[in-house]
């Protein structure tokens, strides 16, 4: 029986063949490649991968730069001041310290700004819009790879209580600037989808609400009426993947208190793509986006948007696109024959520690990934215990994999690896007789001529060919 792996690629993203049917200015693939700042292609940014860009920008007479506070453990958190308008528009990013798509989109912009080519796009609204970033918020969590600040608090539940310093600095600068736009910027996990379809939701937006009944007035009119914009630009740039993001009103929250303040506030949540570990496409869409909003406010050409093309925006829905689904796995239980679809996360934006995240009829879920494993039975993980000095290569390993052993128990020092092929030692939460969900993605898949594939910390191995059957990285 052949085997395939299809790779979900539906709407592969294109760089270059864009046709540009709106009014605002276009950014080619080679423009945006001469302003992405170099050295922010990771997923997780600290404040020292942004110092030195920020300092770069400093000696540049377009930007005012200010010391708008600093983070518990004492790091700034700068404010950059571009244009002297009338209508003002504040963005800040990171205020979730493991969320830092955005904050490599507002280097972006900084260097979209200041390029000289730039100078006739800029030259256009500078007199009537004032911009205000503030990028990183929260530097202490960016440096725990945290969400919270260093005092384990959710800066963006601290609206109202203000007991966090990054929080007070980010009211103080909102209700000293008094913007008419506040663009928040985040970025959710790679499991949302649109909607019901199976593409996952690169870019959600939303116009939070003020109150619970989620009424409309006119400072989130005109939110919802900017985001009419974010979406036809979207729509243009990458058909498909845009979402709205819950719209359940969070009276702590930022966004929902400074839309009570009268701000005309947007979320902008940073999603996954397939192929797109360290989400540079929703990165370049954020530029984009930011570009596009600067355009649109200076001119007021988001008044001519309907609330409709708001309102058309679909949902995300929580959970609907999976890492890696194996489907039609054979199972037996005491008898019982089923057929299962098995789930995996590949936690890569996490220690990269694979688990079973969900069992059974899986076929109303997208994956980033997915494997058919038609006439393949599950088969628990098994140790080799090390009890002697073991040197293994590539034909050796696959030999004991081939044997029904799936990891290695024991002294690690008795192994001299030589394998290049994943090799586990000791792996902890491994799961039994049957799949069991939150345990180590590791188990094997055999037929009735034995083991076919190992999938070891959710990587597949074909114990036949000896390769990987999906690249390391998704
Ligand atoms: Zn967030």
């Amino acid at each position: 029986m052949q085997r395939i792996v299809i790779w979900f690629l539906a709407g592969f993203f294109s760089l270059s063949t864009v046709v540009q049917a709106m009014t605002f200015s276009s950014l080619s693939a080679q423009q945006y490649n001469n302003i992405k700042q170099a050295g922010l292609d990771k997923l997780q940014l600290v404040h020292s991968d942004i110092a030195p860009v920020l300092q770069q920008h400093q000696q540049n007479p377009l930007f005012r730069f200010t010391r708008a506070g600093e983070s518990a453990q004492g790091t700034a958190i700068w404010q950059i001041d571009i244009g002297r308008g009338p209508v003002k528009i504040l963005a800040w990013s990171q205020m979730h310290g493991d969320e830092s798509t955005a904050t490599a989109a507002l280097m972006d912009l900084l260097n979209f700004i200041a390029a000289e080519q730039n100078r006739s796009w800029r030259e256009k609204w500078l007199s009537k819009v004032t911009l205000r970033l503030l990028p990183m918020v929260n530097p202490d969590g960016a440096a725990a790879h945290s969400r919270f600040n260093s005092m384990g608090i959710d800066i963006n539940r601290d609206a109202k209580a203000l007991q966090t310093p990054e929080g007070r600095v980010l009211m103080q600068v909102a209700k000293a600037f008094k913007p008419d736009f506040g663009l928040n910027l985040h970025d959710q996990n790679r499991f949302y989808t649109v909607g019901d379809s199976a593409k996952p939701a690169t870019i959600s937006l939303l116009a939070p609400a003020f109150n619970e009944a989620k009424d409309i007035d006119a400072a989130r009119k005109k939110a919802m009426q900017l985001i009419g914009d974010m979406r036809d630009l979207l729509e243009t740039e990458l058909p498909g993947y845009l979402a709205k993001y819950d719209d359940t009103f969070s009276w702590r929250s930022f966004g929902d208190t400074f839309a009570g303040m009268g701000i005309s506030t947007v979320l902008i949540e940073s999603g996954g793509h397939p192929l797109d570990d360290t989400r540079q496409v929703a990165r370049r869409l954020n530029t984009q986006l930011l570009i596009m909003s600067i355009e649109s406010i200076g001119s007021g050409a988001y008044q001519q948007q309907p609330l409709s093309a708001y309102q058309a925006i679909p949902f995300n829905r929580d959970d609907g696109i999976k890492d890696l689904l194996l489907d039609n796995i054979s199972l037996n239980v005491n008898g019982n024959q089923a057929l299962i679809d098995v789930a995996l996360d590949l936690d890569i934006d996490g220690n990269r520690r694979a688990r079973i995240r969900d069992i059974g009829d899986l076929s109303i879920y997208a994956a980033y990934h997915k494997f058919d494993a038609g006439g393949l039975q599950y088969q628990a993980a098994k140790a080799y215990a090390l009890t002697k000095p073991l040197t293994l290569d590539n034909a050796g390993y696959l030999a004991l994999l081939r044997e029904g052993y799936s990891h290695f128990s024991g002294d690690e020092s008795l192994l001299s690896n030589h394998s290049d092929l994943p090799l586990l030692v000791n792996p902890q939460g491994l799961t039994g007789p049957t799949p069991a969900r939150y345990r180590n993605a590791t188990f094997l898949l055999a037929n009735d001529q034995g083991v076919q594939i190992a999938v070891l910390n959710g990587q597949l191995l074909d114990l036949r060919s000896g390769k990987l059957l999906q690249p390391a990285k998704i």
